[in-house]
């Protein structure tokens, strides 16, 4: 390796996949191969290879805009701020902090992400702060705090899945939606494993599957009752594990005995036979793992369907065992770091409770602030959005793009409208940014250095390749910035290298305790496993390996034991009916990323995915009357989109399938339901009913 050679972490999902940045003569820099990395071994997909064309991109901000007689306009940075200063402070006076808000995303690091919770909380004084993370995979976490006391995407290395027997993928598609983590089935499958696939449509995740099970959205909760239900009936249960590393069996196991087969293929639409394969494959003598993604955890009983899946493995002694267990497959880059530091309505950095009392000593210390003085618990994102213009007067919103990616998307385009200050910070004038006050062009993850938390629970170092272009600015900036001109001069420093020593202490103690983690060890380690506390003995010696797998020898609740959860089938929150009788579901393409604020922007991206698409099968299109690439007006209680019809028999006939990375007339959230799971207060972008109205002919 050359000493220009820059090893680094892709820019958007969370297998946050390694690869080595040049830098290019004339600007800019070409990705390359970086096999040292055991996640993704140098396989990139499209966007992760594509990733630098955002660096350079003519649509990309390079000057700050304030919005002047109605239009943006470019602007200097002290002027930009100073109007974001004086927004803030307008509102925090006439109406008290908590009519100021702060949104985050999925895609900032460790460091603003923990930045951005202290800013909130100790410059605003504000408890109404939360980000786009919990639209992705904030029903797994609860589900995996209630069962073992601790929530961390994967509990075990993803190398751990080709050497277990049988997997159980629930509502993932990972050949579109992070492709080099799918060698990881197909390894499993050369080794002798089983994969089963439980998605209402055949995707190419599901082609590879030895079984693919296709439930209506919104049921696979059912499903894996019926499953528990077969288990029990057929004595497959592992009594002993139960016996001595779980509690609320008893419970659990009832209600699973109420969903006796034919009637959970009534439900869901799958046989017994093979609901019982299904089990058959699954309780193969050996090990075994359940993945979930967003197919089970973005409806409005997503915890309770993750639990489920969850008692699955517990009822058959698969999880806290070596190549066994329940993980989540996290979304976004920093999806999982992201919750774990503060930006989330409910918790302090370390994955602390905001409610808890010793919490909020520990982190009031750390931020040199008085513990009374910290807000409390603040609303779940649609919450706070849906809050925009009535108590909510002024936001401060950093990378996330809500009015494309956020359910009932009409409504929430409105509510931002009606604020009376919004100021947005983002590489591009995205959706939400035309409609700020304020805009600030900020730095992209070439540019600047600081850390992620990959879907493992691993954490990584992301460096910085290239310079900025001139006129842009680094999000830890912007709030050392704004923090000054609000009357807080210390505690907000730009380096992100002080910023995580600091997160260091904030963490240290807590449930994800990154306190023996040092920029240089991420270097040097390719990562390292939280929990992972420093050594306060202060004498040299073997530091602490990081813990790559969790609960081996005792689970993160108070008695060390996982908890079953009993859950029960309902059905989703708006059912199809005479009116709107078809059920929608939504999801990703392979060439696009979430709302596509950075993709839609990359021209070989764009070229491969370049717009919404509506997919159903045959025999509704001939309901319809639609063929193949004939527009469709698809109608929702919420509003209407429109995109090309693409028929295939790989969906449900009682569905339709469409990607929600557009703006306009395709916007696929604007038909979406914000009913909230609640618990995770998830909303259930998975299953709405709809009707097909209209086909253009021309
Ligand atoms: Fe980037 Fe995810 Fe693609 Fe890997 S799979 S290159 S992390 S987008």
């Amino acid at each position: 390796m050359t000493a220009s050679v820059t090893p680094t972490h892709c820019p958007y999902c969370a297998l946050q996949c390694g690869m080595n940045l040049t830098p290019v003569p004339g600007g800019g820099v070409a990705v390359a191969e970086r096999a040292d990395f055991p996640v993704n071994r140098g396989a990139l997909c499209g966007k992760g290879r594509t990733a630098p064309a955002l660096l350079s991109s003519r649509v990309r901000l390079t000057s700050p805009l304030v919005r002047t007689g109605g239009v943006l306009v470019p602007a200097g940075w002290d002027e930009a701020l100073a109007r974001i200063a004086e927004g803030l402070a307008r509102t925090r006076a006439d109406h008290g902090p908590d009519a100021c808000a702060v949104f985050g995303g999925g895609g900032l690091t460790n460091e603003k992400a923990y930045a951005l919770g202290k800013f909130a909380r100790v410059v605003l004084g504000t408890s109404q702060i939360d980000y786009n993370g919990r639209f992705c995979m904030s029903s797994a976490a609860a589900a995996g705090i209630r069962a073992f006391g601790l929530d961390r995407g994967l509990p075990f290395p993803l190398e751990d899945v080709p050497r277990t027997g049988c997997v159980i993928l629930v509502g993932s598609n990972l050949a579109e939606t992070m492709p080099p983590a799918l060698r990881f089935v197909t390894e499993l499958k050369e080794n002798g494993g089983t994969l089963i696939v439980v998605d209402p449509r055949r995707t190419r995740t599901a082609e590879q599957a030895d079984l693919h099970l296709a439930p209506r959205p919104g049921t696979d909760l059912a499903l894996a009752l019926g499953m528990l239900h077969l288990i029990v009936a057929e004595g497959r249960t592992d009594e002993e594990y139960v016996r001595d590393r779980t509690s609320g069996w008893e419970e659990a196991r009832a209600a699973a005995m109420a969903h006796w087969p034919e009637y959970v293929e009534r439900i869901t639409g799958v046989s017994v036979p093979l609901l019982r394969q299904a089990v058959r494959m699954f309780c193969e003598p050996g090990n075994a793992m359940v993945l979930t993604a967003r197919g089970p955890e973005q409806q409005s009983k997503g915890t309770d369907t993750v639990g489920a899946w969850i008692n699955l493995c517990l009822a058959t002694g698969r999880a806290g065992r070596p190549l066994s267990g329940y993980g989540c497959l996290t979304g976004q880059g920093n999806g999982q770091g992201g919750r774990e530091h503060g930006q989330k309505a409910d918790q302090l950095p370390g994955y602390r409770k905001l409610t808890d009392p010793a919490a909020r000593r520990h982190v009031a210390e750390v931020w040199g602030i008085d513990p009374d003085t910290l807000p409390g618990p603040g609303r779940s994102a649609y919450e706070l959005l849906d809050a925009m213009g009535t108590d909510i007067r002024s936001l401060l919103l950093m990378g996330s793009n809500p009015v494309v990616s956020a359910p009932r998307a009409a409504h929430v385009e409105e509510r931002l409208r009606s604020l009376d200050f919004l100021a947005v910070a983002d590489v591009v004038l995205s959706e939400t940014a035309e409609l700020a006050d304020v805009v600030l062009p900020v730095t992209q993850w070439a540019e600047e250095s600081g850390t992620t938390t990959n879907l493992e629970g691993r954490v990584l170092l992301r460096r910085r390749a290239v310079d900025p272009p001139e006129g842009v600015r680094g999000d830890l900036d912007v709030l050392h910035g704004l923090a000054a001109l609000l009357g807080v001069e210390k505690g907000f420093p730009t380096d992100p290298g002080e910023v995580f020593e600091e997160l260091r202490r904030a963490s240290a103690g807590g449930p994800a305790d990154y306190s023996g983690i040092t920029y240089d060890r991420l270097a040097r380690e390719n990562g390292v496993f939280w929990p992972c506390p420093a050594d306060d003995d202060g004498a040299d010696g073997p530091q602490h390996p990081g813990t790559p797998r969790l609960f081996l020898d005792r689970f993160a609740t108070e008695d060390g034991r996982a908890r079953f959860v009993p859950v029960s089938h309902r059905p989703v929150a708006e059912e199809p009916d005479d009116e709107y009788p078809v059920l929608l579901t939504t999801g990703r393409v392979v060439a696009q990323y979430q709302s596509g604020a950075q993709t839609r922007r990359v021209d070989e991206l764009n070229a491969a995915a370049p717009g919404p698409f509506v997919e159903m099968h045959p025999r509704l299109a001939e309901r319809l009357g639609a063929a193949d690439g004939d527009a469709v007006t698809v109608v929702s209680r919420r509003g209407r989109a429109v995109a090309p019809a693409r028929i295939t028999t790989a969906i449900r006939p009682d569905t339709v399938f469409m990607p929600f990375h557009w703006p306009g007339e395709g916007r696929t959230n604007t038909l979406t339901n914000p009913a909230l799971d609640p618990v995770s207060r998830m909303p259930e972008f998975k299953a709405c009913a709809v009707r097909l109205e209209a086909v253009r002919k021309d």
